[in-house]
């Protein structure tokens, strides 16, 4: 029987960062208002896509009072490449009147008043707190972070709070701030959805994922 080395978080991360060296985000924004907006409207949605958008945004609403005041039907068609529409553009106008409501149209940073906004999540609230307060209280697990971990034995769990508890027993807290976007790196250059690279990826003699190894893929959440 073969046996593998298990991988640690640790390991994977000292070398993704030889490999990588990606930002926090990889959206792009001006203000904090900006990277909240460009978070939610990310949901399904590539960053490409919204940083396109988010150009044409930003000339447009500049403060949380701007968003708030314009017709739901502008906002809806200001957002609609981005799919979801109607629904992205209801939590930003609602996280908007809170904003204004609660936090004189600022976005606070701590985790449990992100998380009390309108259509934001721990994974939004993670990108807000690390990318622009360089505060280190969570780690946005998107489905490449889910995908990569799990192949890597890194987590057997399923849904992204899970895994990111997982993420967050195994690494220093230190350690958290880039992480989202290594792994991303890694899984849109090397361990894509469909058709894996093991052939060329670093880990391809302990993944346990390992096409070069013939092992099976881990990665399949469902
Ligand atoms: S060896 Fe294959 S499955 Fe494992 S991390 Fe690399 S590309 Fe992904």
């Amino acid at each position: 029987m073969v046996t593998t080395t298990k991988l640690t978080v640790q390991g994977v991360l000292q070398k993704l960062r030889k490999l990588y060296k990606p930002p926090r985000t990889f959206l792009n924004f001006r203000t904090p208002l900006d990277l909240l907006v460009a978070t939610i409207l990310s949901a399904q949605c590539t960053d490409i896509r919204v940083n396109l958008v988010m150009k044409t945004l930003y000339k447009k609403y500049r403060t949380a009072k701007d968003y708030a005041h314009v017709s739901r039907k502008e906002l809806e068609k200001d957002m609609y490449s981005c799919g979801t529409y109607r629904m992205k553009a209801k939590h930003v106008q609602e996280m908007c009147q809170m904003l204004l409501k609660k936090h004189h149209g600022n976005v606070p940073q701590t985790m449990e008043e992100l998380t009390a906004l309108p259509g934001v999540g721990r994974k939004t609230a993670a990108v807000i707190l690390s990318a622009i307060f360089k505060k280190n209280e969570g780690i946005a697990v998107d489905t490449h972070v889910l995908r990569v971990s799990r192949r890597l034995g890194l987590s057997k769990n399923k849904t992204p709070t899970k895994v990111e508890l997982d993420l967050m027993k195994a690494a220093p807290k230190r350690s958290w701030g880039n992480m989202t976007t290594l792994f991303i790196s890694h899984g849109r250059a090397v361990c894509t959805a469909r058709n894996r690279k093991c052939d060329q990826c670093v880990f391809q003699k302990e993944c346990p994922s390992s096409l070069t190894m013939k092992r099976k893929d881990l990665g399949r959440a469902s």
